[in-house]
């Protein structure tokens, strides 16, 4: 789960990293009046989970209210990337002498959490690393004893940080690290962290990015989640409990197991389709699942065919199947549907699903073809 940068900033402040704190506004209205409240030079950022706002408009520097008030109007609404703004933070705007990099992220290859720094910040990493990869340290930490002095120290070096701002800079990477630790994160970025003309250290933009399998003991960062930004469907299928991630084709995929749900796109594709999901029922899934997830899938207006692909294990296929069959009259929309039970009691299945006019396929493969066919048909 991605924080927006106010959140980000909120919980690094908390962290002791330096930074200069604002207020959001929703409205042209509230950002002058938070510009007014703040005084002097401010910035307006549009509060969207994206990066490269700055280059798409969504970050503009003010002198006074009313050019606040006039930088929110052409931000609050601007589609970045997909995204209409409807939130913008209003901070104190710094003068920038230098733009840093500095992040902490998961990274699975050397299974340690590694710092990321660049001298060339202000720019997204992956475009430093593309073009100028060598201007980037990376650098993982002991997964045990955590980071250590004169990692602090190389880091600071490495940077060319001034000599006076080293300890400084050691405030800001400690408290990174603690936040990253802290709310168990993948990622936690500064990009840019500023040195200003008056020679102070800045985290002038945040962004963190929380490891979803622990936000459970996180009550209060999942509170932090920002609705406006996430499908309607996956919000609907979190709260049913199921794993839903939606794509672009036309073929809606129910599957227990979400290797069984892989292979099961695999074998869409190989037929000449594309999945319109990935959907994980779980295991031992009842009519109620069944339902939330046929309503989930038949809400994109792409799905022309579903395909069902059930193992029964602890699942037993003749409960499935009657689920399905009972989900299914209780549809406003229908489409082909192409079931393949297999596993315990997946004989008892086979009559209720003939009953009830389902197409039925034994093998894998057959069932992708039938799918892909029934979906072009629907076309
Ligand atoms: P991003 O483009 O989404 O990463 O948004 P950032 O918050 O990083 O802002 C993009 C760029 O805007 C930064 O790299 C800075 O160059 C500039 N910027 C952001 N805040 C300020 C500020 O307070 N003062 C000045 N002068 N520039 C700023
Ligand atoms: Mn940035």
């Amino acid at each position: 789960m991605k924080l927006q940068e106010y959140r980000s900033k909120e919980i690094l402040a908390r962290h002791g990293v330096p930074l200069l704190s604002g207020q959001t506004a929703t409205t042209p209205e509230e950002a002058r009046a938070a510009a007014a409240d703040l005084g002097g030079a401010v910035v307006i950022k549009a509060q969207v989970l994206v990066g490269g706002r700055g280059k798409a408009g969504g970050v503009k520097l003010a002198s006074s209210p009313d050019e606040a008030e006039q930088a929110a109007r052409e931000i609050i609404g601007l589609d970045i990337k997909g995204t209409t703004v409807k939130t913008v933070l209003v901070a104190p705007a710094a003068d920038i002498a230098h733009e840093y990099y500095l992040g902490l992220i998961l990274d699975r290859s050397s299974k340690a959490i590694t710092i990321i720094a660049s001298a060339e910040g202000g720019v997204e990493i992956e475009e430093t690393a593309k073009t100028n990869p060598d201007a980037i340290l990376s650098l993982p930490l002991h997964p045990l004893i955590g980071l250590q002095e004169h990692e602090v120290r190389r880091v600071a070096f490495v940077l060319g940080l001034p000599a006076d701002l080293r300890k400084d800079f050691a405030t800001v990477l400690r408290g990174l690290y603690a936040a990253f630790i802290e709310s168990d994160a993948d990622l936690a970025e500064v990009n840019p962290l500023v040195v200003t003309d008056d020679g102070r250290l800045l985290a002038l933009d945040a962004k963190i990015v929380l490891d979803d399998s622990a936000l459970s003991r996180h009550p209060d960062l999942e509170a932090m989640r920002d609705l406006n930004e996430e499908e309607p469907s996956e919000i609907a299928a979190r709260e049913a409990g199921i794993s839903f991630i939606k794509l672009d084709g036309s073929i809606g995929c129910m599957v227990n197991g979400a290797g069984l749900a892989m292979t099961t796109m695999d074998l869409v594709k190989l037929a000449g389709g594309e999945p319109a999901n990935f959907l994980d029922i779980g295991g031992g899934a009842k009519q109620d699942k069944v339902t939330a997830a046929f309503k989930i899938i038949l809400d994109d207006p792409n799905v022309k065919a579903i395909l069902i692909n059930i193992f029964g294990g602890i699942t037993r296929g003749d409960e499935v199947a009657r689920g399905i069959v009972e989900a299914r009259a209780a549809l406003t929309r229908d489409v082909p549907m192409v079931v393949r039970i297999v596993g315990t009691n997946s004989e008892e299945a086979k009559p209720i699903l003939a009953e009830a006019n389902l197409i039925t396929a034994e093998s894998l493969d057959d069932a992708a073809a039938k799918a892909v066919a029934a979906a072009g048909a629907a076309a």
